[in-house]
């Protein structure tokens, strides 16, 4: 039998980074202590507190039964609840729906939405996600190149009229995955202007809302933007916020409307969030400001041993106090991709190349800050002794 992939499948853009993955292993398998920067998932574990609500919930007869794929009444009440807290937004209780993380919503978003030949807008280097599920669902991703003398912001006057007339969809990440740049509310009221122009769902990712300097001001979220409930909708997740990547629990919430049409197209394909792990989440957002306080220490602490170690070296980097990354520039007579190759042949530390994240990515580096203080510096002191 011939077994044939879809289109679908055949049409993922190659994967460009498979040479430096076997270096990485083989180096392993010879016992060499290779040192990642290249991990964007946190490695500080998940509070007690909330894992001990899991164990409770777990217990509870009721909750081993199908979830509603809108959510339990409680969980949605806790997101209203933290959202009113933590960014003075005022959502509808209809306006709010668990999701499998916030990768599974974002694709299906596109599912939701998006018709053969359609465009979605998709900001250029991000996590690639936007573009993929765009694709999978027939559409066409148009990439805005973000830059840095415009602090990364899509510059929306850029991109051409006709492709904006055929744009479903618009997604944003500020706090931003991979450049770490944060949006202004002002920057989301022109994005508010922008949609309503050209008729366009805006899908703003704010997975990184409360990954940011202890003294500095925190990210807002675009449903703070006036008109904004209007247009589009607002992911968020538990992953990065709470160190809870592996139990699969994010949100959108929005519009009422497109949430209703997103849960229509997950009724279909899933069966909703396990309630034991919605009912952990409760827990977290109900103590999200004590929490978020013992995280956002560690990476500060993190990210400013790593500025002033870069400083040093002579290496530049975006400077900002948000996510979990340092948005490095790539030294002259480097590509992304050979410089991460050379820190990898020659200092055993794996650094993500720019353009990874697409074409603009290219001239830079990521560095994770998601290892321990000594291991990063470490980390570092190497890439000093080869540059
Ligand atoms: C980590 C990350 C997420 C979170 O994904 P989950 O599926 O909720 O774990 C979403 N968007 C971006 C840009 C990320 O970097």
């Amino acid at each position: 039998m011939d077994i044939i992939e879809s289109d679908r499948l055949k049409s993922l853009p190659p994967y460009l980074f498979a040479e430096i993955d076997k270096i990485i292993s083989k180096k392993r398998q010879e016992g060499i202590d290779v040192i990642s920067l290249g991990i964007g998932d946190p490695d500080i574990p998940t509070p007690d507190v909330i894992v001990k609500e899991l164990y409770k919930g777990a217990l509870v007869h009721e909750n081993h039964r199908y979830p509603s794929s809108y959510g339990m009444p409680e969980f949605n009440a806790a997101v209203v609840d933290f959202y009113r807290s933590r960014f003075k937004v005022d959502l509808q209780s209809k306006g709010v729906i668990p999701l499998w993380g916030s990768k599974e919503g974002i694709a299906n978003i596109a599912y939701t939405f998006i018709n053969p030949g359609d465009y979605s807008l998709v900001p250029d280097p991000s996590y690639l996600v936007y573009k993929i599920g765009t694709m999978f669902a027939g559409g066409k991703a148009f990439e805005v190149p973000l830059k840095e003398d415009n602090d990364f912001m899509m510059d929306l006057d850029s991109i051409d009229k006709n492709i904006s007339k055929k744009a479903k969809l618009l997604y944003l990440n500020y706090p931003h995955n991979p450049t770490s740049a944060n949006a202004s509310l002002d920057f989301f009221e022109q994005v508010v202007e922008f949609a309503q122009k050209y008729n366009i769902i805006v899908c703003h990712d704010n997975a990184y809302s409360d990954i940011y300097s202890g003294s500095g001001e925190k990210p807002v979220s675009f449903l703070n933007a006036e008109g904004a409930i209007e247009v589009g909708v607002e992911f968020n997740s538990l992953s990065k916020t709470f160190n809870m990547t592996g139990w699969r629990i994010a949100f959108a919430v929005g519009n009422t409307e497109i949430i209703k049409s997103l849960g229509k197209y997950k009724t279909n394909v899933d069966s909703g969030v396990f309630n034991a792990i919605q009912v952990a989440a409760i827990k977290a957002l109900n103590n999200y400001e004590e929490l978020v306080l013992d995280n956002n220490q560690i990476y500060d602490r993190r990210r400013n041993s790593v500025k002033q170690m870069l400083d040093k070296i002579g290496i530049s980097y975006y400077d900002s106090d948000y996510t979990i990354y340092v948005w490095s520039k790539v030294p002259p007579g480097f590509t992304s991709q050979s410089f991460a190759k050379m820190l990898l042949d020659k200092a055993d530390v794996v650094v993500t190349p720019g353009s990874a994240f697409g074409n603009s990515g290219e001239g830079y580096f990521r560095i994770s800050l998601t290892i321990s203080d000594d291991r990063l510096e470490e980390a570092i002191k190497r890439i000093k002794g080869v540059v």
